[in-house]
């Protein structure tokens, strides 16, 4: 790899693990995935059109610009257009990935957002996960339908087509993907078991905001108290203590 920085080295790196890892969890359906990292306020590293997971390595991926011109070994996937419209109109987002696993599909092809029939669609910043109108694939009318449908939202469901999330890494990306896709799974099975209940919206309000600290130490528990680790013990002194309580029982 010449003419690239060890910052995009990683880069394009952590994007090939993340694609494989794709397919590993199921998320993946054919060459049907794709995937896209910021490199700067102009450009992206986005993946190839109908390339298969498994085969691709880091240099495989093709540098996009927000005027459509591109370089690398193949043309960057036919969904360019809402990779790059959503790193350009999100800040907050560096990693913008498209699946289409097949609980989000189930549900896209129904036309329907998911509500907040489980506290964890606050994952996605809200109350539900909405579902853009169809378009055709690859279109700037697909793209702009999935903004909006964004908007203040980390995923989105696409009519008769897939899911997008967008996230701050390739591996948060992934994450969140694979937590939608287990949430849609759920829905689907409760609404086959019953009635489906849903919460309300002042208690998915405090749910998005306790995600806000999620896995910080800013996260709200008063009656959690951290104290000082205790002192491990010396295994080698333990080993010897345990050998003589032995030899003494006999
Ligand atoms: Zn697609």
């Amino acid at each position: 790899m010449t003419n690239i920085s060890i910052g995009e080295n990683k880069l394009r790196n952590d994007m090939v693990s993340v694609c494989r890892r794709m397919n590993v969890s199921g998320l993946n359906q054919g060459t049907a995935g794709n995937l896209s990292v910021r490199l700067d306020s102009e450009r992206c590293l986005i993946t190839p059109s109908g390339i298969q997971y498994d085969g691709m390595a880091p240099d495989d991926l093709a540098v996009l610009s927000r005027d459509g011109r591109w370089s690398g070994p193949q043309r960057p996937s036919t969904e360019w257009r809402f990779h790059r419209d959503i790193l350009a109109a999100r800040p907050d987002a560096s990693a913008v990935l498209h699946t289409h696993s097949r609980h989000a599909t189930a549900i896209a092809c129904l036309e329907q957002d998911l509500p907040a029939f489980h506290y964890m669609i606050a994952v996605a910043g809200g109350d539900s996960i909405r579902c853009a109108p169809y378009d055709t694939f690859g279109t700037q009318a697909l793209s702009n339908g999935a903004l909006v449908a964004l908007e203040g939202r980390k995923a989105c469901l696409l009519a008769h087509h897939g899911m997008i999330v967008l996230e701050s890494t390739p591996d948060r990306a992934l994450a969140l993907a694979i937590e939608v896709e287990a949430l849609c799974a759920i829905y689907l099975l409760a609404r086959k078991a019953g009635r489906l209940k849903c919460l309300g919206k002042a208690e998915m309000a405090t749910v998005v905001n306790l995600f806000a600290t999620y896995g910080t130490p800013d996260f709200p528990d008063s009656e959690l108290v951290q104290v000082p680790a205790a002192k491990t013990r010396n295994p080698k002194t333990t080993g010897r203590r345990a050998t003589n309580n032995s030899s003494s029982g006999l």
